[in-house]
């Protein structure tokens, strides 16, 4: 308990100078929240029976540095995909294009013209531009954009559905990521779920006998994160679409990721494109902008105007409607798809998931040289082969061969050297199999492997 009293006021330790030269990096109240923080821990652990060198006025000083330090960092931060899930939902789904950069920063940083006319001079309306390009590259008559693809099937449900039903098979009753559940979103928008068919197959027969005076909506929902396979039957868009024409129903498609591009020529087969939806017939399609295609988060509406306009006087519209920097990388993405070589290029999604394993396993044996060299020798990278993921719920049964990248240090097990590199000022994220941690070329710059020396130089250094 002597101990316990000798613990330092704030006050004496802001006048070390250690902490002075802190003062002047950080503001005052913030050191002082440090201060009292480090003194608090320092006080449990004396009393949890600490010894008396953790009382040593340069220990305290490096703590609270330290301290600060950690307080100082953005808790959204920039970190280094070594996961191989190309689109990882937890790391933010798809990065955007490098292209885009000044576009944003011009979008952020001025004024601009997001409600305004040059041509009159007057009020202009939201997303013009975005709605022109989306009707370019899919067919459809008109679009709306709101801020994720769960806004758009809320408005779409909302707008068409509400206090009415909407004809769902029980195949697609789908849950993204826990907190997106078909069923629920619906209850959200007032529309009333019919449910037909059973988990593994239904019929064209289920949509008919499910229509009455009151069914406002047929909707097919992309199965995304699941596959349903062995005995199984679904019914296609253009069934749906000759049945709601039929009874003067639209059909809707929540596509999910969605793709602008015809995938197959890179070996991501039987995902369709929006415009072969809408070809189908489909009257409202909706997809994400964070998945296959490679943008912002958002989400895209596209289809018949006359079920879209209204969704564009809806009053939800203005509370999931898309803000200005969101807008303009939106925009600046689709531009991209106008020429089909220059997105395969430029849209960081598509090359990482284009990249033949041939290039990649040329970039690992270059890699493995590299920190090989730069590295001591407790530290022993090889290349294996391994998978990859497209993540972001899409093609979840597709396994893409890449290269990975086996690394391991002498005194460390994988769990502590993931953890190290995880908890870094710019985080690595690996992953462990078999007890060996492993980051996948497919995710990650050649820049970054400089950066993943030089984690791995300090880690040995402190070892
Ligand atoms: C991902 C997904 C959603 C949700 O999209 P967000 O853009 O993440 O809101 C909705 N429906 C399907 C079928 C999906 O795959």
């Amino acid at each position: 308990m002597l101990l316990l009293r000798n613990i330092p006021k704030v006050d004496k330790v802001l006048e070390w100078s250690d902490v002075q030269v802190l003062l002047d990096r950080y503001p005052r109240p913030v050191v002082i929240s440090a201060v009292r923080e480090v003194l608090g821990l320092l006080r449990g652990e004396l009393l949890g029976g600490a010894g008396a060198e953790s009382l040593e006025d340069n220990a305290i000083a490096a703590r609270i540095a330290g301290t600060l330090e950690t307080m100082n960092m953005p808790g959204l931060r920039r970190v280094i995909n070594g996961t191989g899930v190309v689109l990882h939902t937890n790391l933010g789904r798809a990065p955007l294009a490098e292209s885009l950069r000044d576009m944003m920063l011009d979008a952020a940083f001025g004024y601009n013209t997001l409600e305004f006319d040059l041509e009159t001079g007057g009020r202009g309306r939201r997303a013009t531009h975005v709605e022109k390009l989306l009707c370019q590259l899919t067919g459809a008559e008109t679009a709306v954009v709101v801020n994720n693809n769960a806004a758009a099937v809320l408005l779409a449900l909302s707008s068409l559905a509400r206090n009415r039903e909407v004809v769902v098979s029980r195949g697609e009753l789908v849950e993204i990521g826990g907190s997106f559940r078909i069923p629920e979103v619906m209850e959200q928008s007032g529309a009333i779920l019919r449910e037909v068919g059973a988990t593994n197959r239904t019929h064209p027969r289920d949509y008919r006998a499910a229509l009455t005076a009151e069914t406002a909506l047929l909707l097919k929902v992309h199965t995304s994160n699941f596959a349903v396979v062995g005995f199984t039957s679904e019914v296609s868009t253009e069934e749906m679409v000759a049945i709601g024409r039929d009874a003067g129903v639209p059909v809707m498609v929540d596509a999910g990721s969605g793709t602008l591009l015809d995938l197959s020529i890179c070996g991501l087969r039987g995902e369709k494109t929006i415009r072969e939806y809408l070809d189908a017939g489909a009257d409202v399609v909706s997809f994400s902008g964070d998945k296959l295609l490679g943008g912002p988060q958002a989400g895209i509406i596209v289809g018949k105007r006359s079920f879209l306009d209204p969704m564009k006087k809806h009053p939800l519209l203005r509370a999931l409607r898309l803000d200005k920097v969101t807008l303009a990388t939106l925009e600046g993405t689709l531009r991209l798809y106008r020429d089909e070589r220059e997105a395969l290029q430029r849209i960081p999604i598509l090359r990482m998931l284009t990249v033949p394993a041939e290039e990649l396993a040329k970039r690992a044996t270059k890699a493995v040289r590299r920190m090989r060299r730069a590295l001591p020798v407790a530290v022993t990278v090889t290349a294996r082969k391994g998978f990859s993921q497209v993540g972001g719920g899409s093609f979840p049964l597709l396994e893409i061969p890449t290269t990975l990248l086996c690394v391991a240090v002498e005194g460390l097990s994988a769990q502590q050297l993931e953890r190290r590199l995880r908890t870094r000022a710019l985080p690595i994220i690996g992953r462990i199999s078999q007890g060996a941690f492993l980051l996948d070329l497919r995710t990650l710059a050649d820049t970054e492997i400089a950066d993943i020396i030089s984690a791995l130089q300090s880690i040995t250094v402190s070892a």
